[in-house]
Formats: C-alpha cells, structure tokens, sequence
C-alpha cells in the first residue's frame, strides 16, 4: 500500500493552519498541515461539496452504502461527525474469503458508533451467487453486482422512506472514470457524470459527498480517526479497466499535482452542460412490468435476472 503520510525526516514543516509542527504533505494543495488542522481541513472539504452541490438538507434522512472499505466507512464517519441523519446499509454479496471480514468491519463500526445499520443478504432476494448470475446474464461480474446494488439501495431507500442514498465514490474514482468516458466520447455517461444524481420517479437521489477528496486524503483521515475496514480487493476487481485509468491519471497527478482535481472540477463547471441528456433516451424510461423499477426495457434488469434464474430452477 502507498504511504500516506509523509512525516518530515530532514527539516521541519510548519502547519500552514496553526504555525505548529506539520506532519502531512499534500502535494496536490501546495499544503503542509498537522494532524488536528488535516481533519477539520478534510471534513470542511466534504461538508462545503454537499453544500456546493446541494447534496442534502441537514434534516434529510441519509442512507450511506457502506461496503466496509476504506472508503464507505470514511464518508459513515464523516457525516455523523458533521451531524447528519445518517443510517448505513450493508449488503452482503457472499462473495468467498472478502464478504465475511467485510460484514464484520461494518458491523464493528456501526458497533463503535452506536450508528444505525440495515444489513441485507443476497440470498435474500437472488437465489444465486454473484458468479452464477454472471454467467446467466453473460456479463462480467462487476456489471451484474453493480446492477444489483443499484436495485438494491434504490429500493431500500424508497421502502424506508430515505431522501437520499450516498455513497463513497471519491476524486480518484470520478477524475479516472471521466477519463476513460471521455477516451471513448461515452456521451450517455459523460450528462450522467455528477455529484448528485436528482431522484425523478421511483428513482432515489444519489450523492457523492466525497467527490474533491482523493483516496490518498481519505486514507490519512481513516488512519487519523481509528477507522478499522477491510485492505483486501474484491476478487473479482481483477482487471478491471477502471484500474488502468487510475494508474494514468494517478501518473499525471504524481508529474503535475492537482491534475485530477482541475480535471474533474472544469468538466462540472464549463463541459458537462455540452453534454445534453438523450431526451429520446430519457423519454423511453418506464416502469418495469414486474417490479416498477424505471428502464427502457419491458422487464428491469434485475427482474430478467430473476426470470432467468426461475426457469433455470
Ligand atoms: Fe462487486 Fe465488482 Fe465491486 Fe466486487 S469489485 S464488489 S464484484 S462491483
Ligand atoms: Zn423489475
């Protein structure tokens, strides 16, 4: 794993905050901070993105998807630290040797907080394992189980009255997947690519609290506020494309910092607007025969899943 900190070993940094003795460096912010002025700095930086974007109202109901990664736990400890309504929800995939430690980081968490926490199990609704739906539905893994969790948190959400779901995307997940969007001039993907997803009609409003931060800042925060997650990658995570581009955009930062930052910011604020919603697209949308989950298509995804499932039974 990277070294997160960079604790001064030749001269002595002063914290640009208080004047007193800095042990952390972030390159991309020209700053040297210490440990109690990095917190407040990292935790101003979330709250002033959920206030830019509109993300949610202080007294909005909150469901935060935690999968029980560095990540999800961050943005968990974060909003309640800034005094939000905040409940997580966990879904267990059964995926062999990762779920089983996850579930129990989340659990320990939740445990440690005294938060609120909605568990679900995969079994629960999908008479399958990941692998096997992939294999029914002949996509890679990954699609099948970001479908499902889609589905999942959507439908979560509106059976328990929640305004709004967040998850633990961050800077280094949005700059790389706009990155790859824009490679292959993904249009579709490029007007969907924001902070907030607006809830319309049986869809939730989805947010991205942690959009400004990078995984690198996400890690001394966990570091520096005890948060315990899980270190291992998903097995199926293996070469996946998104990996490439955070290696590339990750070399660009490391050779001109603050890259990704200026990146995703000049794309939401100047580009994005080019990029109009498909309103053939967004007018074909309608509620699935079976379930009423919006999609284009007669039965949602998730419901052919089922389908298929049923006849192989
Ligand atoms: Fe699901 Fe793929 Fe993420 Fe694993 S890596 S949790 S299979 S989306
Ligand atoms: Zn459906």
């Amino acid at each position: 794993m990277r070294t997160v900190q960079n604790p001064l070993k030749s001269k002595a940094m002063k914290c640009r905050i208080c004047g007193g003795s800095a042990t952390i460096k972030l390159e991309s912010h020209n700053l040297k901070i210490c440990e109690k002025d990095f917190l407040k700095f990292f935790e101003q930086r979330v709250e002033s993105a959920i206030k830019e974007y509109k993300m949610f109202i202080p007294k909005g109901r909150i469901l935060v998807a935690v999968s029980g990664g560095v990540d999800s736990l961050s943005l968990w400890e974060v909003l309640l630290r800034l005094g939000y309504q905040v409940v997580g929800y966990h879904l267990d995939l059964n995926i062999p040797n990762a779920s089983e430690p996850a579930l129990e980081k989340v659990q320990a968490f939740a445990k440690a907080q005294n938060a609120e926490l909605i568990i679900e199990n995969l079994s629960e609704f999908l008479p399958a394992s990941l692998e096997q739906a992939s294999k029914i539905m002949k996509k890679p893994t990954c699609a099948v189980c970001g479908m499902v969790k889609r589905y999942r948190f959507n439908r979560i959400a509106g059976e328990k009255k929640f305004d709004v779901v967040a998850t633990g995307h961050h800077l280094d997940d949005e700059s790389a997947t706009l990155l790859g969007n824009i490679l292959h001039w993904q249009e579709g993907y490029l007007t969907r690519q924001f902070p907030v997803l607006t809830e319309r009609e049986g869809m939730i409003r989805k947010v991205k609290p942690l959009v400004f931060v990078s995984k690198e800042e996400i890690e001394i925060y966990a570091k520096l506020r005890q948060i315990d997650f899980i270190r291992s990658a998903c097995p199926y995570s293996k070469g996946a494309t998104s990996i490439i581009y955070k290696q590339i955009i990750n070399q660009l930062e490391k050779e001109m910092p603050s890259t990704k930052i200026f990146f995703l910011k000049t794309f939401f604020k100047k580009y994005r607007a080019i990029f109009k919603e498909d309103k053939i697209l967004a007018n074909q949308l309608k509620p699935c025969s079976q379930c009423g989950y919006l999609t284009i298509a007669e039965l949602c995804g998730f419901c052919t899943l089922k389908n298929k499932l049923r006849e192989k039974a």
